[in-house]
C-alpha cells in the first residue's frame, strides 16, 4: 500500500486511483495528500482526499500520540528506537530531552520505565502543544516536564543521568549544551545523519570533542545504532556514549 498510516488517516504524498478502496484498510477512515513544502515555516500543502480534518491519535507501544499530520511529522522508521528508549532508563533517573517534539521518546520513557524526572524541550509552538496534550492524554505529568523554547537557553543545567538528542540537523552544535545538563557519570544518546563512509566515526569524534572541550571524557560508547536510511547513501544513527 502506498502511504503511512497515522492514528485513522492514510497519509500519501502522490494522486491514487479509486482512493475509496484504500478506506479497506483496517482502522483507516481519512485519507490527506501531503504535497510540497513551501514558505519559511516548511509547511506542506494538504489535501483532503477522503474525511475531514487532520488531527489524530496515532498508538503505539501502549502510547498515545495526538499531533496533526499536515504540521508535523511522525516516523515509522524511528519505531525501534522508540521502544528501545522506553526500556533502557533506570528507576529514579533524571532525564533531559533535548528535542522533545510531540513527547516521540519522552512519552514511552515515563509510560513503561521509572524515571524521577522527564524535562522535555521543544522549540515548535505546536509541537509544544501537542506534547502538553500527550502528557496530559498518557497520564505522566507527574514525571514529565514540558518546557517550551531553545534547549540551549532552556535545558537544566548539571541535573541529567541521560540526555537525548534526538534531531538529526546541526544536532554537533549542541552538544557543548548536552555536555553542561548531563552529570558525571551520565549517558548521552547522540543522533546524527551521516554519510555511509563515516558512520559511527564522525558522530563518536564529535561526541569526543565535545567532552574534551568541556574538561570531561566519554568513558565508553555503549552502543552505536541504525536507526534508518535517511537518503541515498546517508544513515540515521544513534551513539550512546557515558561521559566522565
Ligand atoms: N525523534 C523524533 C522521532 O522519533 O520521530 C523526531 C525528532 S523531532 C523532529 C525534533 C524536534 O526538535 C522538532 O520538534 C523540533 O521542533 C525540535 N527542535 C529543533 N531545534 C530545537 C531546539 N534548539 N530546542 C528545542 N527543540 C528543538
Amino acid at each position: 500500500m502506498k502511504g503511512k498510516v497515522i492514528g485513522d488517516i492514510l497519509v500519501i504524498k502522490e494522486d491514487i486511483e479509486n482512493p475509496e478502496s484504500l478506506l479497506k484498510t483496517p482502522g483507516v477512515k481519512r485519507i490527506v495528500k501531503l504535497g510540497r513544502i513551501n514558505g519559511l515555516k516548511r509547511e506542506p500543502e494538504v489535501e483532503l482526499v477522503l474525511g475531514e480534518g487532520t488531527v489524530t491519535t496515532h498508538r503505539e507501544n501502549k502510547c498515545q500520540f495526538k499531533l496533526d499530520v499536515s504540521k508535523i511529522m511522525w516516523s515509522k522508521g524511528n519505531t525501534t528506537e522508540r521502544k528501545r528508549m522506553s526500556t533502557i532508563v533506570q528507576n529514579g533517573e533524571t532525564v533531559v530531552d533535548m528535542f522533545a517534539g510531540i513527547g516521540y521518546f519522552s512519552i514511552p520513557i515515563a509510560v513503561h520505565s521509572k524515571p524521577a524526572k522527564i524535562y522535555s524541550i521543544e522549540i515548535n509552538p505546536v509541537s509544544y502543544g501537542y506534547l502538553c496534550e500527550n502528557v496530559k492524554i498518557n497520564r505522566v505529568d507527574e514525571i514529565v516536564e514540558p518546557i517550551f523554547g531553545d534547549c540551549r537557553i532552556t535545558a537544566p543545567r548539571g541535573v541529567a543521568d541521560r540526555v537525548l538528542m534526538g534531531y538529526i540537523g546541526n544536532t554537533n552544535e549542541y552538544l557543548d549544551v548536552a555536555m553542561d545538563v548531563l552529570k558525571k557519570g551520565g549517558i548521552i544518546h547522540y543522533h546524527e545523519s551521516v554519510p555511509d563512509k563515516l558512520k559511527f566515526i564522525r558522530p563518536v569524534e564529535r561526541i569526543q570533542e565535545a567532552a574534551i572541550n568541556a574538561d570531561r571524557e566519554v568513558i565508553e560508547i555503549i552502543n552505536k545504532r541504525i536507526i534508518k536510511p535517511y537518503s541515498p547513501g546517508v544513515y540515521h544513527v544513534v551513539v550512546d556514549a557515558k561521559i566522565e
